[in-house]
């Protein structure tokens, strides 16, 4: 099998600033380690037309490249069907009909951590769940044995995180991303799983559900996102946040990939340059603060 890291890319928009950094990241995880980079376009929902051709320029543009062809969710159904249908057939799933409101409002159940799904659907008789599926079609749940999960973490240690009963499909039919996530990463051979760090606390879900499908689980860095003045994760509305928005003002992709190396504490130049100096253990851990268009004046102004 190989080894692997990834970025996963929803094509949802462009790539900002913050997006980059984390394919940068991932990238320098996977050289640095004598492995494999897949790229994985994570369309099984907010796709939007035209974003991925956009996406893939702009990581290239930076130094990020991949081995292989680009994987697509959408292609995988297959995949994801035949992992629920074993989680299934183990009697580890169940039917959910309730509305989102209807979670908001049930009285939780004790003992399950905050945030957690209050487990309403789960034992539901089978006249029950009969009448529910005339008025709703159903989610599927994966019936937990667990209530938490402890994952280890090269920047953060040792994790540990709620498991409930998550959605492995919603009732729209769509795949959860918490399944399509874990399915992917093993069929790909991916070992070493980069990302933000906003996704650090679903990351004890997946690593569950990784062992129960008897799949490996990955190593995991969850590295600090790039946030506005505010301290808030960065977005489009923060102003000049894409390579395109930049160039406009003036930035081109070697600067910006330069800017995201200096705030990496790495040598600026091509991203392949950085390999032998990117060291995880001395990667600063607080986010780093963008400050757009300020930043590109002083920059100019060097
Ligand atoms: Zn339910």
């Amino acid at each position: 099998m190989t080894s692997a890291g990834r970025f996963a890319p929803s094509p949802s928009g462009e790539l900002h600033v913050g997006n980059l950094r984390t394919a940068m990241l991932a990238w320098l995880f996977a050289r640095s380690t004598g492995r494999a980079f897949l790229l994985r376009v994570e369309d099984l929902d907010r796709a939007r037309a035209g974003a991925e051709a956009v996406q893939l320029r702009d990581l290239e543009a930076v130094g990020v490249t991949w081995d292989g062809g680009v994987v697509r969710q959408t292609g995988r159904a297959a995949l994801y069907d035949s992992a629920i249908k074993q989680l299934s057939d183990a009697g580890l799933t169940y039917e959910c009909f309730c509305t989102r409101r209807e979670i908001q409002e049930a009285p939780s159940a004790p003992h399950a951590p905050q945030g957690a799904y209050p487990g309403t659907c789960r034992t539901l008789s089978t006249a029950e769940r009969e009448i529910r599926r005339t008025t709703r079609p159903a989610a599927i749940r994966l019936r937990s044995e667990t209530q938490e999960w402890t994952v280890e973490d090269q920047l953060h240690g040792a994790y540990t995180g709620i498991v409930d009963d998550f959605v492995l499909r919603r009732n729209d039919g769509v795949t959860a991303y918490n399944l399509a996530v874990v399915v992917d990463d093993a069929e790909q051979g991916i070992d070493q799983v980069v990302r933000g760090d906003d996704l650090l606390s679903s990351t004890p879900r997946q690593a569950y559900l990784a062992s129960v499908l008897g799949l490996p689980v990955p190593e995991y860095a969850h590295v600090p996102l790039v946030v506005n003045h505010d301290g808030d994760r960065l977005a489009k509305r923060d102003g000049a946040v894409t390579l395109g928005d930049l160039a406009a003002v003036g930035l081109s992709a070697e600067e910006v990939r330069d800017m995201i190396l200096e705030s990496l504490e790495l040598p600026m130049g091509p991203l392949g340059d950085a390999v032998d100096r990117f060291e995880p253990a001395r990667l600063p851990l607080e986010p780093w603060v963008w400050t757009g268009r300020l930043q590109a004046m002083i920059r100019k102004g060097d």
